[in-house]
């Protein structure tokens, strides 16, 4: 199988010194690409600004704002796409060229959305599948649920309406769990809403049940 990996924070630029992000590491994503790796997959990794070693056999592509993202995300033809990725919902309505003075700045910054890679794949793979028919190759979607406080609700609504195969939910806020830690509490929640509890395991141990998970439903 082709496993297309989504991973790290992405930046949206104020200027060119200065900018929105979140402190996601990468190391979930990461994780998932050595496992599906170790697993004897094709892995295409496609990280935003993290400080990671790409795994060995890994095709790594770097990006840097949301909007890169989506773009390297459509170049690639995959089975599995595992969206780790913390993406930033929002970006500067415009990015000055040269860098602000203070006194250039109000104190007011206009935001836009930024497109979502998932939805948009999602609806992509949709519409694909209209058009050719039962003929077209089943493409699995796994996404991820960072949330603070009781994952699942949301987690199982983020499932049916982004038309996902699974959505891996977690507490950030919870110890030991979410951003830039060595392990996860994590629930798998499957589009008929299904929820499977797994105890506190490292990153890679969870990403080896993803990628069992996806190479099941293929
Ligand atoms: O809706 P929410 O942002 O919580 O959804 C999280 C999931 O959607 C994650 O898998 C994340 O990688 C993906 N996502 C995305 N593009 C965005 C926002 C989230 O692909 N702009």
């Amino acid at each position: 199988m082709k496993f297309l990996v989504t991973a790290g924070p992405t930046r949206e630029f104020i200027d060119p010194v200065r900018f929105l992000s979140n402190p996601s590491t990468g190391r979930m994503g990461f994780a998932v690409a050595r496992a599906a790796r170790a697993a004897g997959h094709e892995v295409v990794l496609v990280a935003g600004p993290v400080s990671l070693r790409t795994p060995k056999g890994v095709r790594r592509i770097d990006v840097v704002s949301a909007r890169d993202m989506l773009a390297a995300v459509e170049k690639e033809d995959f089975d599995c796409l595992v969206s780790t990725a913390a993406v930033a919902d929002w970006r500067p309505a415009r990015m000055a060229a040269k860098k602000l003075k203070k006194s250039e700045m109000s104190g007011t910054l206009r935001l836009v959305r930024n497109p979502d890679i998932l939805k948009t794949v999602a609806h992509g793979r949709a519409g694909c599948r209209q058009r050719a028919g039962s003929a077209v190759r089943r493409q699995i979607l796994i996404g991820f649920a960072a949330e603070t406080g009781e994952p699942t609700a949301e987690a199982a609504r983020k499932c049916r309406e982004k038309g996902l195969d699974l959505v891996v939910a977690n507490d950030v806020t919870a110890a030991g769990s979410g951003f830039g830690t060595a392990t996860n509490r994590v629930a798998f929640v499957w589009p008929d809403g299904r929820i499977e509890r797994l105890p506190m395991l490292s990153k890679y141990a969870v990403a080896k049940r993803i990628v069992k998970v996806a190479v099941s439903a293929a």
